[in-house]
């Protein structure tokens, strides 16, 4: 009170019910708007990462990689509608979300809270996640307000590891780093989060360029910027770029911090009052952080009413939301090899179900689930099935086996904040391997437990040593295998994945993602999903698809191959492409391409097909990326049926960042590349 705090945000140990968070929120703001002096409503804050993950009852979706994977951007948007309607529900009108930071790194560990390595991809996604939580009306009850993060650069870390320091030049941050931010703006956002590590030695919270002149004076941003997790202390403790905390103060404030997230003391105020009363800050830079901040909660509706809605309570965990969120886990399934047709799985046969992943709430939903690091088994639902659960549905608990083979659990005594990561143990790998013998099929399941953030990192990209020797086990014994990855980074592993049959890989699906996998299996629905990063077949073999052609074409015998590659993803019919066209050979600067092409389903099953559009540039004054995607639709077909689809490119399409940091797009020629089809075209 004595502070008159603008904002909270979410301090609780856990997913509380509707009902909790409306007590605490009703008195949080009577306070606020009875008990102050100005009566200004308080606007709080929350991660619904995947859904409103800590309202208890709430919809759970795949998390963000898996989205990216149904390259779905309408599912998306129905995904964050859902999210944001569940968020509001609660009382609470601000989400930090969407994260849009671009995962090229998948040492770190929140590359599943991204939409993927490319950026053209995530741009899409992440602007349909802003919209879907936004709405055309954010003060509607139905929406929250977005919170971009974390901008920018914070998902590139070199050595891989949580707020580490990244080393990206400014062309290659423009290039794919802030286009999902660009996006986003443009499509209305009402705030953004700031990076919690460096770039180039610059904590993001310090970095005047990245959050003033890119963001105000080039995107024109004008909602407000709040900064992450006692990061303006960090700026003392951790990075040492000030000396002391009212200095660190005074250095984020001017570089462009609107809003301190400091949850466990006041001394931020403290020190911005003593600051401006010297001088140091400009009482100006106050009073335009708190326009900003006053602005969004006007936009928001908190004058009007801050007090949440009884009403609403309802609106959470609805039959139909599951449905949606059921559909996002289906789209997201990725098949990755089906030898010799393997899959679907006969609903008859004997299956054995193994593999840490196999009976995991957890697994299907990692971090950010019901907790930070998403690990309290007690608070997952009791009525979603796991993988092994839903299997036993399908094919009748009578034909199949389960048995864990291995397990991974936390380190023990370790508090939800301090730094675990996840242990792996062998349970019974002999009896996982003689029940195999006994089996038609083996179903296993590997893959990670739940992390997020610094307690997530890890040494090695290579899966745990006992999952590499169940797999191996089982593997040995000739039966045939279908590997399912449940994991929220490409974990390498050896030649798993070689010797399977089949691959599916479901990232983290979510609560649905039991029921979603076994669809899959057992051919219940068609897979459609698209491998949103390139899968490497060794820790150190790590590329994206948007390599440089050199990159590989000199060392192709070093057997860097990845293992999967981004964009992959097989169905249970085929599709066959044919007549891409160009509408011209040569463009000027300022023309239009059309390209068009067909894709027929050749197959016998209806299915999805994601129609994705490549362009290279053949000489460029930096050397050109391989290729890039430009365009990408989904489109259903009945077996035979054929559709022409006609996608067009701007000249911004062929643009790249320069070595001035600007777009320059540079006459020549230029290649059109949808599945194995391909046209040039010269631009003049
Ligand atoms: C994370 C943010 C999150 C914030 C609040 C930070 O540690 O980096 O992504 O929004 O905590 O929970």
């Amino acid at each position: 009170m004595r502070y008159g705090v603008g904002s909270i945000l979410n301090v609780s140990e856990q997913a509380l019910t509707p009902d909790k968070w409306h007590d605490i929120i009703r008195q949080i703001e009577e306070a606020a708007t009875k008990k102050t002096r100005l009566g200004i409503p308080v606007i709080y804050g929350i991660d619904s990462i995947h859904g409103a993950n800590y309202v208890q009852g709430a919809t759970l979706f795949p998390q963000e990689i898996g989205m990216a994977a149904t390259w779905n951007p309408e599912l998306m948007k129905r995904g964050s509608e859902i999210a944001a309607m569940e968020t509001r529900a609660a009382g609470i009108p601000w989400s930090f979300s969407p994260v849009l930071d671009i995962g090229r790194q998948p040492l770190w560990p929140r590359f599943y809270e991204t939409f993927g390595e490319d950026p053209y991809l995530a741009k899409v996604m992440g602007a349909a996640f802003v919209r879907g939580l936004e709405g055309t009306d954010v003060s509607s009850q139905d929406h929250v307000a977005a919170s971009l993060k974390h901008y920018m650069g914070y998902s590139f870390p070199l050595s891989g590891r949580d707020r580490t320091p990244a080393w990206i030049p400014e062309n290659y941050l423009r290039e794919y780093f802030l286009p999902t931010f660009d996006a986003a703006v443009k499509t209305g956002a009402h705030t953004v989060m700031v990076n919690s590590a460096e770039i180039n030695g610059i904590p993001g919270h310090v970095n005047h360029h990245i959050l003033t002149d890119i963001l105000r004076d080039e995107l024109g941003f004008k909602g407000f910027v709040v900064s992450d997790w006692e990061d303006i202390k960090k700026l003392v403790t951790v990075w040492h770029v000030a000396a002391n905390e009212k200095e660190a103060t005074r250095m984020a404030v001017m570089a462009g911090i609107d809003m301190s997230m400091v949850p466990l003391d006041y001394s931020f105020a403290d020190y911005l009052i003593a600051l401006v009363k010297e001088g140091a800050v400009p009482q100006s830079r106050i009073d335009e952080a708190v326009r900003r901040i006053l602005k969004v909660k006007f936009e928001l509706g908190l004058f009007d009413n801050s007090m949440p809605n009884p009403a609403l309570k309802s609106k959470i965990g609805l039959a139909e939301s599951r449905q949606a969120s059921l559909q996002a886990a289906h789209e997201s399934m990725t098949l990755l090899k089906n030898s010799n047709e393997l899959l679907p799985l006969a609903k008859n046969r004997k299956v054995l179900v193994t593999g840490p992943t196999a009976d995991s709430l957890i697994s299907l939903n990692n971090g950010w689930t019901y907790v930070w690091q998403g690990s309290e088994e007690a608070l997952y639902p009791k009525d979603r099935p796991t993988i092994r659960r839903a299997i036993e549905a399908k094919a009748g608990a009578a034909n199949v086996t389960y048995i864990p083979g291995t397990k991974i659990t936390r380190r023990p005594g370790a508090a939800s904040n301090s730094t675990p990561t996840d242990i792996e143990t062998e349970v019974d790998i002999p009896a996982a391997v003689r029940a195999a013998g006994a089996a038609d099929v083996v179903v296993l399941c590997l893959g990670e437990g739940s992390y997020t953030e610094t307690p997530g990192d890890i040494p090695d990209l290579t899966l745990g040593e006992p999952q590499r020797k169940l797999a191996a086990a089982i593997e040995a014994t000739g039966k045939p295998v279908v590997l399912v990855l449940v994991e929220g980074r490409p974990r390498t592993m050896d030649r798993i994945a070689d010797n399977a049959g089949a691959v599916l890989m479901a990232y983290n699906p979510g609560n649905e993602g039991g029921q979603a996998v076994a669809d899959v299996l057992f051919g219940d629905f068609n897979p459609c999903g698209k491998l949103p990063f390139t899968y490497p077949r060794f820790p150190n073999g790590l590329m994206t698809y948007d390599h440089k052609a050199f990159e590989t074409e000199r060392f192709d015998n070093a057997g860097i191959r990845p293992q999967f590659e981004f964009g992959d993803g097989l169905s249970f019919t085929s599709f066959g492409y044919k007549d891409l066209k160009l509408d011209r050979k040569t463009i000027g600067t300022s023309d239009q391409l059309s390209v068009s092409v067909t894709v027929t389903n050749t197959g016998r099953r209806a299915g999805k097909e994601v129609v994705q559009l490549y362009v290279s540039d053949l000489v460029a004054s930096l050397s050109p990326a391989g290729k890039r995607l430009r365009r990408f639709a989904k489109v259903y077909l009945e077996p035979g049926q054929s559709r022409t689809l006609a996608f067009r490119l701007r000249p911004d399409d062929l643009s790249f960042i320069g070595a001035n940091n600007k777009p320059v797009i540079e006459p020549g020629e230029f290649e059109v590349m949808v599945a194995g089809l391909k046209e040039r075209f010269e631009l003049k």
